[in-house]
């Protein structure tokens, strides 16, 4: 547990973390190649080809510094032990906490929050959605906690086109409203109460099911929604501590603004709106300042709760695809972690 030490300062509400998955055999049969090393703890390395005036290629390396950077081995047990997991025991204390995946499509970013639901069952890699509920019941029986007579509840939304919906709810649109407290609600977000991890994992899948449910394209439709998952703990109905879980829509659809299509053009320019909102606002939290710009996105105004306050604390899993074809989203998703610190 943490007990004792010195309580961290606002600096330390922040960690940032990049997740390196493999070159996948589709990209091998496309002759990609990996260009991004891990040579060390918390660095990340992005050789990127470049052609000279007399077309011979070269590398030119670009280095990026983390709080901890994992490369293609790493399973999620050990992402989640380095991300969400030292998060877990600040809900009890009253805390709010976050995790973000933030990535390209295809980087990793739902292996990473959900794991993989298609073959779930023993043996099969937990997403950290899983592994953070896991650890939520094992705090729970700590008798110092044990005594507080929590109730734990699940919810599960997305947003898509800045809209909210409920996942527990057969995509029950849900309106965001502010009251004269400034409190953010979601009016009508379903919450279940949950008493085992089985209970957490019935849920994630109801609501992954839900999702999906009906698109054309259940890929294009998660590229471009935020999920949010999130545990909450309550003492006699009456709010003590969430952890929000977030598979954030893929950051390569910000730049949908110049598409031929108006849905995809507005959508894409949602997208953008609620990463750079999102920035900001962590970004915000991690310098003790007095102003959030929560309201400048759906995303981070659902968030508010979890950007202010002492007991906030965030943590971002930066996803980033191995290859040579990838390499500008790579650094795009790079250089938008970098910032956030
Ligand atoms: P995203 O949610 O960012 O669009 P996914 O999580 O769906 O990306 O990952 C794309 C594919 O790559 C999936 O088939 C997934 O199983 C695989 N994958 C992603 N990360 C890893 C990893 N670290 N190790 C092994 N396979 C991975
Ligand atoms: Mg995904």
């Amino acid at each position: 547990g943490a007990l004792g030490g010195p309580e961290p300062g606002p600096q330390h509400r922040i960690r940032v973390c990049v997740r390196k998955r493999p070159l996948n055999p589709r990209e091998a049969g496309l002759q990609d190649f990996d260009v991004v090393t891990v040579p060390c703890r918390g660095v990340v390395v992005v050789h990127e080809a470049r052609q000279r005036l007399d077309l011979s290629r070269y590398l030119e390396s670009q280095t990026f510094r983390f709080d901890h950077a994992f490369d293609e081995s790493a399973p999620n047990e050990l992402v989640y032990r380095h991300t969400a997991q030292p998060l877990v025991e600040s809900i009890f204390r009253g805390g709010m906490a976050t995790c973000f995946a933030y990535g390209q499509t295809g980087s990793g970013k739902t292996h990473t929050m959900v794991g993989d639901l298609s073959a779930q069952g023993q043996g099969c890699p937990k997403g950290i959605y899983t592994l953070a509920a896991q650890d939520v019941f094992c705090w729970l029986r700590e008798p110092s906690y044990q005594q507080l007579e929590l109730q734990v509840y699940g919810a599960f939304f997305e947003i898509y086109g800045g809209k909210v919906y409920d996942l527990l709810n057969w995509r029950n649109r849900l309106k965001v409203l502010e009251d004269g407290k400034q409190q953010i609600q979601v009016v009508g977000l379903q919450e279940e109460e949950v008493s085992c991890v089985e209970d957490v994992m019935k849920l994630i899948e109801m609501g992954n099911r839900c999702r999906t449910s009906g698109q054309t394209s259940a890929n294009t439709h998660s590229s471009r929604s935020h999920a949010i998952f999130q545990i909450i703990l309550r003492k006699r109905r009456k709010l003590h501590g969430k952890f929000s879980l977030i598979d954030l829509a893929g950051n390569e659809r910000g730049a949908d603004t110049g598409s031929a299509d108006r849905r995809t053009r507005l959508e894409g320019a949602e997208i953008n709106k609620s990463l750079l909102a999102l920035k900001e606002c962590i970004r915000a939290l991690g310098r003790n300042k007095a102003h959030t710009p929560f309201r400048a996105s759906k995303l981070t105004q659902v968030l508010r709760d979890s950007f202010i306050g002492e007991n906030s604390c965030t943590c971002m899993i930066a996803t980033i695809s191995p290859g040579m074809r990838s390499c500008e989203h790579t650094l795009n998703t790079l250089r938008y972690a970098n910032r956030v610190k």
